[in-house]
């Protein structure tokens, strides 16, 4: 591509709504303009940086068994209210009437509109489990958009979707994505990390964010200097009562709870079992352990049987499972919050409810816990947020703290979806069963805000090579020189024939002007073309390193490949 007929609108200014690095280097460097708050034109380079995350993205995503479609951004309200989303998503969700005043949306995420896809297609189980896949425009209409792509109004994800007929399936999948999403962010070269996070009313160890480290990231996490343990401090921001891991668990309290059969017998034994203390109790919700903590009578009493059903499957767990998840799995367990206690009453009373332990001693620590969300910590002085210093919750080493950009998300939702919306498939024996979703979000246009961030130097971007919007510049320094020129098109002409993506700047524009572009772009190798044109001998300059060296045009390519 010749710069003279490209559109690189490149700024000295730093513009001065821009707050972080990435943002004032994407404007200068002219890869992106704001066109609202929260609203940005992907400018020729910028769409070329987007297009090469996307093309990683896709191979991984192919690569893990995904299929690729595209679903509308516009939704029909009938499906959100099927859900029951067009209450609970709140202002996010963006709402418009058609000319009929119909209710519409634009999507900010596609369960419902896959949920509905799949219900109407799928019957049987043989055609399970599938995966499928999008990268399309999002939009949620943010409190606060800010720092350019990293939360916009409108913004590019990638987001998948998984069906299945058993949790084995789900976890199965699960698995393959979160290492896709591991080779996707290792491709890019970012640093990066896999923290456990909130898994709101589904709970379990179900949900992992994947989050760039760095400076300017709005998520905190909590990490081990000797272990694996990470998770994001919305999970980890905890709830010691206290923290000898070490010490066996003393005593369980065991309960008969065999003659609770209906949900009053439910919540006056979770009265009883929650008085004057933050007591837990352990379910399992499709097979997966759940914590629940109870609060003095905090809102127990009062249980009103909704659709809630998160799970197909819920059981209390027994005394055995208790102590071994809760003496010795504690990273591992997910607690739901006390406003879910009453949607697990009404589950558990479905279900044969067979044994069930309080764990409120002091022997115990309660994490993955969100203390807002889940109890008033102010209400417990003995209860601390997690710090830095602190044992890890796996036992091994010191906590540490560090800030992240969240630039993926997979989670397992069980079958919330697919029971609101009826999404069911017969299974062997000719049951219908709720199919078992996974869903998987990678944010693509805040990736390259991240990769910008994490790739740049006081003179501009500094792509990696494999999303860099082209792969050679090659500058002219002198358009008047006739050798110049000519040998400058020349190796324009010979690296694109060997499948080089090349950026010439034929401008008329001053040397000054062009090297100071040219490593605001931050294309990862440049050819200059100068005086010793004459000689056949080119200036070849690594943006990274810095490193430069002369050599004769017919040694480049094989130096270049
Ligand atoms: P955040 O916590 O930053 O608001 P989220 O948890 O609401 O993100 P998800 O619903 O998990 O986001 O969406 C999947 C991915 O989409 C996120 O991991 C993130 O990378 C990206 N994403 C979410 N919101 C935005 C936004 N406003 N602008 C750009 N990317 C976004
Ligand atoms: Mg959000
Ligand atoms: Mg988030
Ligand atoms: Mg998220």
């Amino acid at each position: 591509m010749k710069q003279s007929n490209t559109f690189i609108p490149t700024l000295r200014e730093v513009p001065s709504d821009a707050e972080i690095k990435s943002h004032k280097l994407l404007l200068r460097a002219g890869f992106i303009r704001q066109v609202a708050s929260g609203v940005y034109t992907y400018m020729p380079l910028g769409w070329r940086v987007l297009q090469k995350i996307e093309k990683i993205v896709r191979e991984e995503m192919d690569k893990a068994g995904g299929v690729e479609l595209l679903m509308p951004a516009l939704q029909p309200a009938e499906l959100w209210q099927e859900s029951g989303r067009w209450n609970d998503y709140g202002p996010e969700l963006m709402r418009l009437n058609d000319r009929h005043e119909r209710p519409f949306a634009l999507g900010p995420t596609h369960e419902e509109v896959i949920t509905a896809l799949v219900r109407d297609e799928i019957k049987s189980y043989k055609r399970l489990p599938l995966t499928l896949y999008q990268i399309q425009t999002k939009f949620r209409d943010e409190k606060r958009p800010r720092m350019g792509l990293l939360r916009g109004r409108e913004f590019v994800m990638k987001d998948a979707y998984s069906f299945h007929t058993t949790r084995e399936s789900l976890d199965e999948t699960y698995e393959k994505m979160y290492e896709a999403y591991s080779n996707i962010f290792s491709r890019l070269g970012l640093n990066f990390r896999a923290v456990i996070a909130d898994s709101g009313s589904i709970g379990g160890k179900g949900t992992h964010e994947f989050m760039v480290l760095s400076e300017i990231g709005e998520d905190t996490i909590a990490f081990s200097d000797e272990s694996d343990y990470a998770a994001n401090i919305e999970m980890a921001e905890v709830v010691t009562t206290y923290n000898k891991k070490d010490e066996p668990l003393k005593e369980l309290q065991k309960v008969n709870t065999g003659e609770h059969k209906t949900i009053e017998d439910v919540v006056t034994f979770l009265k009883i079992q929650s008085e004057d203390t933050i007591k837990s109790l352990l379910f399992k919700v499709d097979g997966e352990f759940v914590l629940v903590l109870v609060r003095g009578d905090h809102e127990v009493n009062d249980v009103k049987v909704k659709n809630l059903l998160d799970a197909s499957v819920v059981e209390l767990a027994t005394p055995e499972e208790t102590e071994r998840i809760i003496g010795c799995q504690i990273g591992n367990v997910g607690p739901i919050g006390v406003q879910n206690v009453k949607v697990i009453a009404d589950i558990a009373v479905q279900y044969i409810v067979n044994g069930v332990c309080g764990a409120n001693e002091e022997h115990m620590h309660y994490v993955n816990v969100n203390p807002d969300r889940d109890f008033q910590v102010d209400t417990y002085a003995d209860l601390r947020f997690i710090q830095e210093g602190d044992p890890s919750p796996d036992g091994k080493g010191t906590v540490k703290f560090a800030k992240g950009i969240e630039v993926g998300h997979v989670f397992k939702l069980g079958t919330k979806y697919s029971n609101a919306l009826n999404a069911t498939f017969l299974d062997e024996n000719g049951r219908s069963q709720p199919m078992i979703m996974g869903c998987y979000g990678i944010g693509i246009s805040r990736l390259m805000m991240a990769i910008a961030e994490q790739f740049a130097d006081d003179k501009g971007l500094v792509w990696p090579e494999v999303v860099s919007p082209y792969q050679v510049h090659i500058l002219i320094v002198n358009m008047k020189d006739e050798t110049q020129t000519s040998l400058g098109f020349d190796v324009y002409h010979r690296l694109q024939k060997a499948g080089f993506e090349v950026l010439l700047d034929d401008r008329n524009e001053r040397a000054g002007v062009k090297f100071a572009d040219s490593d605001l772009i931050g294309i990862p190798t440049r050819i200059t073309i100068g005086k010793k044109a004459s000689d056949g001998i080119v200036e070849m300059k690594d943006r990274q390193t810095g490193e430069v060296k002369e050599i004769a045009v017919d040694q480049m390519i094989n130096e270049l490949a």
